[in-house]
């Protein structure tokens, strides 16, 4: 089962993709808990890293898409995945589409997790009070839910329009038990 799934940050996808993975057994790719992995190193990556993601603004492809590229052809995900963050704009989503061609990797399904800016905000301030996160604050939430909005949520519309049976929008506002149903109704018809 290959999945994607697109939605801003605070929409709980991350927690849905975990779910979902722990149920059907495949990884769960979230590109910011990689990156996050990677800020505990003691080295110029991680400083750069660091940097960019303390400030909400998105990491360089160059640094993105070989990153996600080895993971996708590893053992790991020989019987799927779970793509979570990624990807995050327009040439990602090139990039992803063509290495998806070449590789003959089929997507099963793509799920859209729509839920309003006030709920969102919400939810990452009361995350921020659990987890330690530099970016969980109010002035770069605002950066990322302008990158998000600007350079992710176009890429939605392209996938809705390219992988017609395979897109889905879930109402991201709902209990997490109901999305999670909705989900699994999904995934046995995918
Ligand atoms: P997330 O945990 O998905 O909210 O990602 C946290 C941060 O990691 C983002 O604000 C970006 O700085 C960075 N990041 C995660 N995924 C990507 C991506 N696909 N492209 C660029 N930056 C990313």
């Amino acid at each position: 089962m290959k999945l994607i799934l697109f939605g801003p940050p605070g929409s709980g996808k991350g927690t849905q993709a975990s779910l979902i993975a722990k149920k059907i057994n495949i990884p769960h790719l979230s590109t910011g808990d990689i990156l996050r992995s990677k800020l505990n190193d003691n080295d110029k990556l991680a400083q750069e890293l660091s940097q960019i993601m303390s400030s909400g603004n998105l990491v360089p492809d160059s640094i993105l898409n070989p990153i996600v590229t080895e993971k996708l052809l590893s053992s790991e995900c020989k019987n799927g995945f779970i793509l979570d963050g990624y990807p995050r704009n327009k040439s990602q989503s090139d990039f992803l589409i063509d290495f998806l061609i070449k590789n003959k990797i089929v997507l099963n399904l793509i799920i859209d997790f729509k839920a309003d800016t006030n709920t969102i905000t919400n939810r990452i301030i009361e995350r921020s009070k659990i987890e330690n996160r530099s970016d969980d604050n109010l002035e770069v939430i605002k950066t990322r839910l302008e990158k998000y909005f600007t350079e992710t949520q176009p890429l939605a519309g392209f996938f809705k329009d390219n992988f017609k049976g395979k897109f889905f929008e879930i109402n991201a506002m709902q209990d997490i038990s109901k999305i999670e149903s909705e989900i699994e109704k999904r995934l046995q018809n995918a």
